[in-house]
Formats: structure tokens, C-alpha cells, sequence
């Protein structure tokens, strides 16, 4: 039986690895953290429970089609609802707009903003859900290694109705005026770490995920999707070896022989990188075999990372709901400081998730469960002092917009920025996201999931194709499988 190891169990690699067991493979997940997750872990404390990074459960059909791709359903593993409201933005005092689930509510919102909007979105969505059904359904399967994967009549054909050459910002306002409308068609974007004038049209799939296909939520929280996975790839004969930091992986003849890791050797005949792929080309493989330079990944435009806040409250807060956006101070400012001249922000937008409105089980019967995310520029200085500042500057504006005390209920308190996304998971520039879907970094423009140089090496997740988030991921990992296979076949 030939051997695989996957490095890295986060969805990508889970990912990966199950679809590898399933051909066949005898396949290892070796993972320097003792839990499985990656930027979706999850971790208790004083009766709370804290998923680390995704919250918003959005494409539902990527979900199910990977759990059937492997005869299973995602509800032998969790229980999904539909949050309604999906979400709620703030767009300053007493200005709290429930973004509805339900089409003809959404639709009642927009025109009573803008006239004739109701029948403007119907046209957009018609387009968003096109580039939906070949965005998600084929181009993203896709392992672009090579541009004649596009060369197909049908393909191209679409492409011309993809609007990859316009940009998300130009095809929202031919659409929309009222501005709090455009803000609510640009929020999906930024999921999609770059300024709307910088993100091809193509993305008002986004648009069509967020509006058409709804927010859910699994109960228990985010986590229970890793759990499933996980035991379904047992399930399939993978194997997950925890607290084994992948230290070098040494080539012999252009081949990946070794895997020394903090507890050992392995050997494969075809590796998986799901870590970070600039860590594994600068930390973990010689110089010579390293596909990409210094000045390359230099260039890459990379997502925002994120300060966080996890916090547990001892009282529950009255009137938030289960995800908030925080559009309260002018949007582009913060997004310079994000994207065009990297710095802390003066006045930063922030998303406050607070699942235990949802979920009894998140928090003690009495108390709440607070997540607050702050989009940043990734590679900042970050330290107690600067992340104190930023905790009180939200609390603030937070105590003011909601008219209640929120801090002097925090019982517990965990903040998590770019030392920790460095230290956790070896993050380059301490990023969240991963590489920004710019037009110059889509498909075949991307790092590449096989490398140039090492026969036998792979690589998937948030910084290869097709991109960051959960869907991608998962998505990642089941287009690398089918490399991996194609070769060791
Ligand atoms: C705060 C935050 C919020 C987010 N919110 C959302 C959301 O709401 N919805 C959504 O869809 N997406 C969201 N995302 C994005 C999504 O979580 C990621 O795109 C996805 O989880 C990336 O998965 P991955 O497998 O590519 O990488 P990772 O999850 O980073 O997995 C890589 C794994 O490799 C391991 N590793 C690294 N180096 C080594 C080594 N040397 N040896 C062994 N193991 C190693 C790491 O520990 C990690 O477990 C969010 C991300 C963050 C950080």
C-alpha cells in the first residue's frame, strides 16, 4: 500500500487526507498542535466554550457534497440550523438593520432603502447565482496547474458571463445606489481579503452564497465540522499523530524520502503540505527546493490578519443577536490601513459574534459567549499594550451603540492577533486568511499545489487553489487527492 503523509489537520488537510484513505492510500496526519482544526479550533474555559476562528457557516452544498463525496451526510455528525435573521449591521446609533433569511423580507429591505432595488437585486442574483453554479461546481475543482484545464468551448464561453475583468466595486453600484445597501453587497467581499476595486466581479457569488444560500450554524459550534471530518477519515483508515511539529523534510534525486518531525521519522511516497505554504518552502525544505523566491512571497498581497477577543460574560447582553457587523464609522479609512498603507487602525470596523444566542451550549446557563474579530493588516507590530487599547476603543463604541455594560461582565478574557496566528501555525506575516483572491493571484496565478521542484510534494489549503475559507478548503484538499493519486498511479 503506498504511504501519504498529509502535514497539517486543518480542514484542508483533513480534507485531503480522506479522500487519499479512500483510494486507498494508507495515509498519516501529522499535526503540531494536539487537537485537530487549525484556524478552527476550539478551546474551553470557565464553562465556555470558544471556537478560534470561523464563524460564519456559509455554502452549504460544499459541505454536503464533501461529506457525500465520502457516503456520508453532514447530519451524521451535526445538526445545522438557518439563522434568521441572518446577521445584523450596525450603521451607527439606533441604526440596527436584521439582514432577513428570507428572500421576500430581504427584498421589502432593500426597496424600502432604495426604490426599484427589489427588482435590481432580482437581476443581480440572477447573475451572482450563475457564477455560482460554475464557479463552485467546476472552476474550483480545477487544480490549475496549467491554463488548458480552461481551454474548453463550454468554459470559455462562461468566462465571457464571469466578469473576472471588472471589478466587484464597478458592478455593485451598476446596480445600487443607497449606500448601506452597497455597503451590505460589499461585506461578502471582504471574506475575501481585498478592497472591493481590487476583487473581480466574478464574486457576487459571494453575494448569492450570503443572500440566496443563507448563514447557518451547527449546533455545538463550529468545531462539531472538524469532529465529523475527523472521524470520518478514521472512519476511512486515517491515522492523526498530534503534538508532531513537521521540523524538515529531506529530498534525495528531486524525491521527498523524510519527514523528521519533534517526535520522529516517516517516510512517504507523496507528501501533503497543508501548512502554511510559505513556511513549509522556507522552514521545512532546503533552499534549492523551494519553488518560489523571497521576492515572491514578498509581492503576494496576503489577507488581513485579525485581533480577537474571546470572551465569557457572566450575564447576558439584551438585543444582540448572533452575528453583528459593526458599519458604524466610515468604512474606507479602516480599509487603507488594511490593505493600501498597512497600519493599526484609527477608528477599525468589528464583528461581534455571540453564538451563545443561538447555543446553550457555548456558555454557562447565565452567561454569554463573546467573539469580537477586528480585520488588520497582516505583518504589524503587535503587542498586551496595542491590543489593550483596541479592546477598550470596541468596548466603548460597543457599551455606547448597544446602551449597556458589557466589561464589567467579562469573567474571562483571551486575546489572539499576529504572534499567535505566527506561533500557532507558523503563519506567514501572522495572516488569518491566507492569500487575497485578487485577480493576479486566481487559479493558475496562485502558488501552485504541486511543487516545481520536489517530485512527490503537494500542497493545499488557504494559500494555494482556490482560496481562503472553509468551502475552499475543504474543496482544496479533495483537488490535491486527485493530483496526488493521478501521479502515484
Ligand atoms: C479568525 C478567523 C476567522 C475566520 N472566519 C471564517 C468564516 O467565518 N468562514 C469561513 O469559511 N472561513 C473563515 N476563516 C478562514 C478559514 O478558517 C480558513 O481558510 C481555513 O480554516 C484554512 O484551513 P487550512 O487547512 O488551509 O489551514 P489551517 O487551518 O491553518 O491548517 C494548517 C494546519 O497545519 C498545521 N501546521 C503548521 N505548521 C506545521 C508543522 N510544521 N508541522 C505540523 N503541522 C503544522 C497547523 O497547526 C494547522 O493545524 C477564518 C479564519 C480565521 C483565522
Amino acid at each position: 500500500m503506498k504511504k501519504v503523509i498529509v502535514i497539517g489537520a486543518g480542514f484542508s488537510g483533513i480534507s485531503a487526507a480522506t479522500a487519499l484513505a479512500t483510494q486507498g492510500y494508507e495515509v498519516k496526519v501529522l499535526e503540531k498542535n494536539e487537537i485537530a482544526g487549525g484556524r478552527a479550533r476550539v478551546f474551553e474555559a470557565q464553562g465556555f466554550k470558544f471556537d478560534m476562528g470561523p464563524s460564519w457557516y456559509w455554502m452549504p452544498d460544499v459541505f454536503d457534497r464533501y461529506f457525500e463525496a465520502f457516503g456520508a451526510k453532514t447530519s451524521d455528525f451535526y445538526d445545522l440550523i438557518r439563522l434568521d435573521p441572518s446577521y445584523t449591521v450596525c450603521f451607527g446609533e439606533n441604526d440596527f438593520v436584521d439582514i432577513p433569511a428570507k428572500m421576500t423580507d430581504f427584498k421589502a429591505l432593500v426597496e424600502k432603502l432604495e426604490p426599484g432595488s427589489a427588482a435590481q437585486l432580482d437581476k443581480f442574483l440572477a447573475q451572482a447565482e450563475y457564477k455560482y453554479q460554475v464557479g463552485i461546481n467546476d472552476l474550483v475543482y480545477k487544480p490549475s496547474r496549467s491554463l488548458l484545464e480552461f481551454v474548453d468551448l463550454r468554459l470559455l464561453l462562461a468566462l465571457f458571463r464571469m466578469d473576472v475583468f471588472s471589478s466587484i466595486h464597478s458592478h455593485i453600484r451598476k446596480f445600487f445606489k443607497h449606500p448601506k445597501i452597497i455597503q451590505l453587497m460589499e461585506f461578502p467581499i471582504l471574506f475575501l481579503g481585498a478592497l472591493p476595486k481590487n476583487t473581480p466581479a466574478l464574486y457576487s457569488l459571494m453575494n448569492y452564497a450570503d443572500i440566496s444560500l443563507g448563514t447557518w450554524y451547527p449546533q455545538g459550534g463550529m468545531h462539531k465540522i472538524i469532529e465529523g471530518m475527523v472521524k470520518l477519515a478514521e472512519s476511512k483508515g486515517v491515522q492523526f499523530l498530534y503534538n508532531q511539529e513537521v521540523s524538515q523534510i529531506l529530498i534525495e534525486n528531486k524525491t521527498a524520502k523524510k519527514i523528521i518531525t519533534s517526535q520522529g521519522e516517516f517516510t512517504a511516497d507523496a507528501i501533503v503540505a497543508s501548512a502554511d505554504y510559505n513556511h513549509v518552502e522556507t522552514r521545512l525544505l532546503p533552499p534549492n527546493y523551494r519553488s518560489y523566491s523571497d521576492s515572491y512571497w514578498d509581492k503576494r498581497v496576503m489577507a488581513p490578519s485579525s485581533l480577537i477577543f474571546y470572551l465569557g460574560l457572566n450575564k447576558k447582553i439584551e438585543g444582540l443577536r448572533h452575528h453583528t457587523l459593526f458599519f458604524d464609522v466610515p468604512f474606507m479609512p479602516h480599509a487603507q490601513e488594511i490593505y493600501e498603507n498597512p497600519a493599526w487602525p484609527r477608528e477599525p470596523l468589528f464583528y461581534l459574534s455571540v453564538p451563545s444566542k443561538t447555543d446553550p451550549s457555548v456558555a454557562p446557563p447565565e452567561g454569554e459567549n463573546m467573539f469580537i474579530l477586528i480585520p488588520v493588516a497582516p505583518d504589524l507590530p503587535d503587542n498586551e499594550e496595542i491590543r489593550e487599547k483596541y479592546y477598550h476603543q470596541v468596548m466603548d463604541r460597543l457599551e455606547s451603540l448597544i446602551g449597556q455594560k458589557v466589561r464589567e461582565a467579562v469573567v474571562y478574557k483571551r486575546s489572539y492577533a499576529h504572534r499567535d496566528f505566527q506561533a500557532d501555525y507558523h503563519a506567514f506575516k501572522g495572516n488569518a486568511y491566507g492569500l487575497a483572491n485578487t485577480l493576479l493571484q486566481t487559479a493558475i496565478l496562485k502558488p501552485s499545489l504541486k511543487s516545481k521542484k520536489v517530485k512527490n510534494l503537494y500542497y493545499t489549503g488557504q494559500l494555494t487553489v482556490p482560496g481562503p475559507g472553509v468551502p475552499p478548503s475543504l474543496i482544496s484538499g479533495q483537488v490535491v487527492a486527485r493530483e496526488v493519486a493521478k501521479e502515484l498511479k
